[in-house]
């Protein structure tokens, strides 16, 4: 095994000199004496070990650098020398977060004398960053008089002590660590960009969804036992990465196969152990260990200006984040450790369930280092009502936990510690969002009627307890979608039947006599359910396209009867309306329908009280169904298009793949070309069809839905102002035949000419 083996005889020296001193500096830190004494013993014992005329230490104290502690400097300078972050050599390397190594320091352009120091007679310069929490609080400098370039050996060192002075100066609340007031790297304003999933605005704090480990003791009590820890953690990580490369089950949406790989690469690389086990040689402790070879990588990486090694540095990054969290057994994520007031969450990606663990009042908004528009975890955030901004590159390096974060989604606008300005056009856009809304909110009890008359149907898409209130709210027409697996997803074992009845029901009363589809139970693909697991022999390769929905609802045939009974006896004495998601050939729609009705006869030999109606409806999501629709049709009540599935499996295009959540467009003729052929043959049977994708929640792509036939949608709840403002201004007859002429030819993509055609006849689109 890679850990056990012994350091290259360079390394060994440096973990020698490195040891050496961190056993002396560990008496130092365990005496009872006051911090002060503790600097100035520790400068001696750096200087004396390190042979070096000068020794100090700088620390971060309100903005600035101060010279804490000398030896060999003016002992008048201490407390009294300070240098801005960026001003100085010292400035420069805590500013940067970088090393130093000068054979004469005044030839450096960024050299400040201080003649208070008395530091002309020094000519060579060392000097480290002292980093906590990825942010340089402080510095430590050596000193020769004679010029003189230092090895390896004494920078390693030096940087290994200044991972365990760290330790110290935290402990001894040297340096103010509130990330409020402190800064090194990352202090000013930055504003990111990335892919508008969730529209909307919010303002909170940073809060990372896999905490990064703060750690507490540096220096090792007994290097074989550090020796063992990172020893087992290798073997649960790479446990763990091996499990994921191989699962191609639930959970691992998202992560893309080639991340998998490169993460597979990374955590068996030989070199990266080697390191970890040379610190630990050095007498650091194992977590301690694996963040100082974090640190230097993250250091060479810095100079190293090629998008494609940052992106590998991402990866090393969270890769030593995983090893980092076993290794010091912190394995939650920031939901079980509670959330602060007002959140903005980051993740690389999460899944549905993961983000569903969240406290929804306090959680105001999520960024995605990954994401895609149809992704389920993007689906349940817009259900929350939470604003997503995804593909937001670099959030480890550029946000610090704790960050003051304003998420404008509508602009595609992430501020980082804003600026005055930056906050003040955030509160603008934040008033002229709710003067929109307000605007919409006053559209509630008007109908959603276009100019020449016709009344589009309008609901909403639902899945939550607390989603029940959306139907008051925004006036709409009924929900035309119910994910039921939401409640699945959410909750810590299989929901019992009970529960789901009690659920349904509510929902029933709630909605007051308008129509609620429920959909049965559509788990697989992205929506893991941890009680649900497979076995080793059913993994996966591709679980969009695998044993979920309707497959593994026939198959595992208690789950949907349980849920039938549930459904069949929260609607006694209503009508239920049931709809079955990914039904692929006309057979699966006989069998579900067969089940429910064996449910119904079950209950009603027990004399229970029967819904008035049971209407069933399919979701049209799998492209081949279209060829079946003569089958199919005459057994069905309704059809509801699924949009998400349908066009990721039209274009065969993951739709959870962020490296093609831009790729194809809704508006393609494509789309709209197939979609308009199963509006006919509907109309022909006279079965009525609607979409509940998420394409119908855009205005303008609503419009498209339109203009082809669909006379139903079903969106999600924020989007019922948007798309019934735009229908209120349509003339559809008009849009109806523009739509017709479009789709005979000349553009393959309609989204220009249907915007432009939207601004000259004067929709209302946002
Ligand atoms: C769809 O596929 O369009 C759909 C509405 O279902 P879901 O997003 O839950 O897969
Ligand atoms: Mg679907």
């Amino acid at each position: 095994m890679e850990t056990n083996r012994r350091p290259d005889p360079s390394a060994s020296s440096a973990a020698a000199a490195a040891r050496k001193i961190l056993i002396r500096l560990h008496e130092v830190m365990a005496a009872r004496t006051h911090a002060q004494a503790k600097l100035n013993k520790v400068v001696e014992i750096i200087g004396e070990e390190l042979s070096s005329e000068v020794c100090s230490v700088y620390l971060l104290r309100e903005g600035m650098l101060e010279l804490f502690a000398t030896r060999g400097l003016k002992q008048e300078a201490v407390h009294v020398t300070r240098l801005a972050p960026g001003e100085g050599l010292v400035g420069t390397i805590a500013q940067n977060v970088e090393t130093l190594n000068l054979e004469e320091a005044s030839g450096h352009p960024d050299f400040a004398y201080r003649p208070e120091t008395g530091e002309e007679l020094f000519h060579s310069f060392a000097g480290v960053p002292i980093v906590r929490r990825e942010k340089a609080i402080g510095a430590l400098c050596i000193q020769h008089v004679d010029p003189r370039a230092y090895q390896e050996v004494e920078i390693e060192a030096l940087q290994t002590v200044a991972m365990v002075l760290a330790e110290l100066i935290s402990n001894a609340g040297l340096v103010d660590e509130n990330p409020g007031e402190v800064r090194t790297v990352e202090t000013g304003a930055t504003i990111l960009s990335g892919l508008q999933l969730v529209m909307g605005m919010a303002r909170g704090h940073a809060v990372f969804h896999q905490p990064r480990v703060t750690i507490e003791h540096t220096v090792a009590e007994d290097i074989e036992v550090e020796r063992q820890r990172v020893y087992s953690a290798f073997a649960k990580m790479r446990e763990q990465i091996d499990r994921m490369t191989g699962q191609a089950e639930f959970g691992v949406e998202g992560e893309s196969r080639e991340v998998l790989e490169t993460y597979k690469m990374f955590a068996y690389d030989e070199g990266w152990s080697r390191r970890i086990n040379e610190a630990i040689d050095a007498g650091l402790t194992a977590e301690a260990a694996i963040e100082r070879v974090q640190q230097r990588t993250r250091m060479r990486m810095r100079q190293i200006d090629d998008p494609l090694l940052q992106d590998r540095m991402h990866d090393l990054e969270d890769l030593s984040n995983r090893l980092l969290r076993i290794v010091a057994g912190q394995l939650g994520t920031a939901a079980q450790l509670g959330l602060r007031q007002d959140t903005i969450l980051i993740a690389r990606n999460l899944g549905p369930a993961e983000l569903l663990e969240y406290d929804r009042r306090r959680l105001k908004g999520l960024i995605l280092e990954e994401g895609s528009l149809t992704a389920h975890v993007t689906i349940v955030a817009r259900a929350m009502g939470v604003p997503v901004l995804g593909r937001v590159k670099n959030t480890r390096a550029l946000i610090n936990d704790g960050d003051l974060l304003l998420l404008d989604v509508n602009q595609n606008r992430l501020y980082i510690r804003p600026s005055v300005p930056m906050d003040e056009a955030f509160e603008s856009g934040l008033a002229m969002t709710q003067k929109r809304r307000a605007a919409y909110a006053a559209l509630r009890d008007k109908p959603a009627e276009t100019l020449d008359g016709e009344r589009i149907e309008l609901m909403v898409n639902a899945g939550l307890r607390d989603d029940i209130g959306a139907l008051d709210v925004t006036g709409a027409d009924g929900i035309g979608l119910f994910r039921t697996e939401f409640q699945f997803l959410v909750s810590a074992t299989l929901p019992q039947r009970e529960r789901q009845q009690r659920l349904y029901k509510d929902v029933l009363d709630a909605a007051g006599g308008k129509p609620v589809i429920f959909r049965t139970v559509d788990i697989g693909g992205d929506k893991a359910l941890p009680y649900l697991r497979k076995t080793d022999n059913d993994q996966e390769e591709n679980p969009a396209m695998g044993w979920r929905a309707i497959r593994l609802s026939l198959e595992r045939d208690g789950l949907l009867k349980a849920q039938a009974r549930a459904l069949l006896e929260a609607a006694a004495g209503r009508t239920l309306n049931v709809m079955f998601p990914m039904i692929s050939e006309p057979w699966e729609l006989a069998q579900a329908k067969a089940l429910f009705r064996e449910q119904k006869e079950w209950l009603d030999r027990r004399d229970r009280k029967l819904p008035k109606l049971v209407r069933y409806g399919a979701m049209l999501e799998v492209p081949a169904l279209a060829e079946t629709l003569d089958f199919l049709l005459p057994e069905l009540d309704f059809l509801s298009i699924g949009t998400n599935d349908l066009t990721q499996f039209l274009f065969a295009a993951d739709r959870a793949n962020p490296k093609l959540a831009e790729r194809y467009d809704w508006l393609s003729v494509a789309i709209l070309r197939f979609i308009s052929r199963v509006v006919r043959t509907c109309g022909e049977y006279e079965v009525p069809v609607g979409v509940c994708g998420e394409m119908g929640g855009r205005t303008l792509e609503a419009m498209a839905l339109l203009g082809i036939g669909i006379r139903r949608l079903s969106i999600t709840p924020a989007s019922v102002g948007p798309v019934k403002a735009m229908v209120r201004t349509l003339d559809l007859a008009a849009l109806t035949e523009h739509c017709t002429d479009l789709l005979k030819g000349g553009v393959p993509n309609l989204r220009e000419p249907l915007a432009q055609w939207a601004d000259e006849n004067g929709v209302e689109l946002s």
